[in-house]
């Protein structure tokens, strides 16, 4: 059988570790790790589990037989999702849970069925979890065609047809985009036909990482310390490897999360081993005579020396097959309204065209005048779940608006980071409760005076409240006392 756990909810309590042990597994003091495909015989005790969860995170799958009950044409609306991943898949569940009975195609270009990818830099590099068992759970039978291994390879929105990439063509009344990102290569073709250079975003990326950590490389060089850099950095000294981690910035972290909270992570990677080069790029790559790695020139003038390279330079957006279809969309995102409906060069509603996940730009009622794009695995859900109840609804109602607020989680170093809101426009950030470099704390953060984010440090069962004071545009700095009487509530610049 197939789970997963929404871990933005999770509070890591453990409960469901009681319940079943050899599913769930808590590490360090609330980052909860599962087996996503265990053993039918485990059944009672995982719905003892999902019953125990006191945030309802866990999702158990039924069977799928993955392809459409009816074998004759319908005459019901004819919905096509592009994309075979989180968005793709839980807007068709959603779909089907809001009663659309119409046909469902969808298309995606790897040959796999939906699965998750944040295990893809953590459990797979870590704990050596086979990526082929990551297939994501459905409540509801999908009664979906799928068509898998085969790209979309253009949109035509006036004859209303998706062209895929052997020739044929797909019919639609109401097309999803859900075609999210690809894993941003190392630029200038540097890498090129050096063998030992990888990234990591997909299941069969993830497979090829795992044939390679077993080599026992001397070091592995991982390339950028963002979310994935720094799991990717984290998982491999968990398993005893040396790591050099390089970073551009002055602390890992610096973009999404500025410099102050950056610099504890920065702690945190050295902590655990981690040679940690930060302010420095790769300048090339140097292979031996086979065309295998053999050490990273970088841009203080050092070598380091290394047999695997992980990149994890960020993601571009998978829009290049909607080019001519009249949708607006570029490296930036496809742009839609607030109820995620694609929009064309003028800002108007193209009819029946939907967006859905990490491709999607689109507002945000908390964020006036600001387009985002959010690579986080809650938007994909929250999204989907929008589109669905807009593709469904009445004529005489009024489309639903998206309001979910972004979340994300991410596990390094043995530490669990939760957060919630922008932190990315704040210019100030105050430390509400514990302080940083100790074992837990938690951050807001403000934009001039109001505050836009929260992020907290193996304390995430606070972010519920954090989220309120987002979700209300909270006065900035915050006036509220934690119980933690070592609180500073110092305010200091994000710094980026
Ligand atoms: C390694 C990794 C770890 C992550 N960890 C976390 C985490 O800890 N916390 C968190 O909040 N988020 C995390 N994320 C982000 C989260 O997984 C994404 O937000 C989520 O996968 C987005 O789903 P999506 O369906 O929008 O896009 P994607 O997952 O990118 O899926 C898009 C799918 O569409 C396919 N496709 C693209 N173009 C076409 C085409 N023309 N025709 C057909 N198919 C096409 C792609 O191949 C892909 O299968 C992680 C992501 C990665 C890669
Ligand atoms: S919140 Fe739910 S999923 Fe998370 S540890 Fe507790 S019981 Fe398990």
């Amino acid at each position: 059988m197939k789970i997963s756990v929404d871990l933005n909810r999770c509070v890591g309590y453990g409960q469901c570790v009681f319940a079943a042990p050899d599913a769930f597994t808590l590490h360090g003091s609330e980052a909860l790790t599962y087996v996503p495909n265990p053993p039918d015989e485990m059944r009672e005790q995982l719905l003892r589990a999902q019953v125990a969860c006191p945030v309802q995170a866990i999702t158990l799958g039924v069977e799928d037989a993955g392809a459409p009950a009816a074998t004759s044409p319908r005459q019901d609306p004819h919905v096509v999702v592009v994309g075979a991943s989180l968005a793709g898949l839980k807007t068709a569940e959603s779909l089907r849970e809001t009663g659309f009975a119409g046909q469902l195609t969808i298309i995606g270009d790897e040959p796999h069925r939906p699965y998750d990818r944040p295990p893809l830099t953590k459990a797979c590099v870590s704990e050596k979890l086979p990526p082929d068992r990551l297939e994501l759970p459905v409540t509801q039978t999908l009664d979906a065609d799928f068509r898998l291994g085969v790209e979309a390879v253009a949109l035509d929105t006036s004859r209303r047809l998706v062209r895929l990439a052997d020739g044929s063509s797909i019919g639609y009344d109401t097309v999803v985009i859900a075609t999210g990102t690809r894993a941003r290569p190392f630029p200038g073709g540097a890498a090129d036909g050096i063998t030992g250079i990888v990234t990591v975003r997909t299941r069969d990326d993830a497979a090829e990482l795992q044939r390679r950590l077993a080599l026992s490389p001397r070091r592995v060089a991982v390339i950028g310390a963002g979310f994935l850099g720094g799991e990717l950095a984290s998982g491999c000294r968990e398993l005893g490897l040396d790591v050099t981690l390089v970073e551009a910035q002055h602390t890992p972290l610096q973009g999404p999360l500025g410099s102050v909270v950056g610099s504890a992570v920065a702690d945190l990677a050295r902590g655990k081993g981690v040679d940690l080069r930060l302010a420095t790029t790769v300048d090339g790559f140097e292979a031996d005579d086979t065309g295998a790695l053999r050490q990273i020139r970088l841009s203080d003038g050092t070598t380091v020396e290394a047999d695997l390279a992980v990149v994890a330079l960020g993601a571009q957006r998978n829009v290049e097959w909607l080019d001519g279809s009249g949708v607006l969309a570029d490296a930036d995102g496809v742009r839609c309204d607030d109820h995620c409906r694609a929009l064309d060069e003028q800002g108007e509603i193209v009819p029946d065209v939907y967006v859905a996940g990490d491709v999607a730009a689109a507002p945000h009622p908390v964020l006036p005048g600001r387009l985002l794009s959010v690579e986080h695995w809650s938007n994909a859900l929250t999204q989907a779940k929008t589109v669905a109840r807009n593709i469904t609804r009445r004529g005489d109602q009024d489309p639903v608006p998206h309001t979910g607020l972004p979340s994300f989680w991410s596990s390094q170093f043995g530490v669990n980071i939760k957060g919630v809101g922008y932190p990315g426009i704040a210019d100030r950030v105050e430390i509400v409760q514990g302080a940083l470099g100790e074992a837990s704390f938690s951050v807001l953060y403000g934009r001039g005076d109001r505050t836009v984010a929260a992020v907290t440090f193996d304390n995430g069962r606070h972010l519920s409240y954090y989220e309120s004071l987002v979700r209300e545009g909270a006065p900035f700095p915050a006036g509220f006392s934690a119980c933690d009487d070592n609180t500073s509530h110092a305010v200091h610049p994000v710094g980026r």
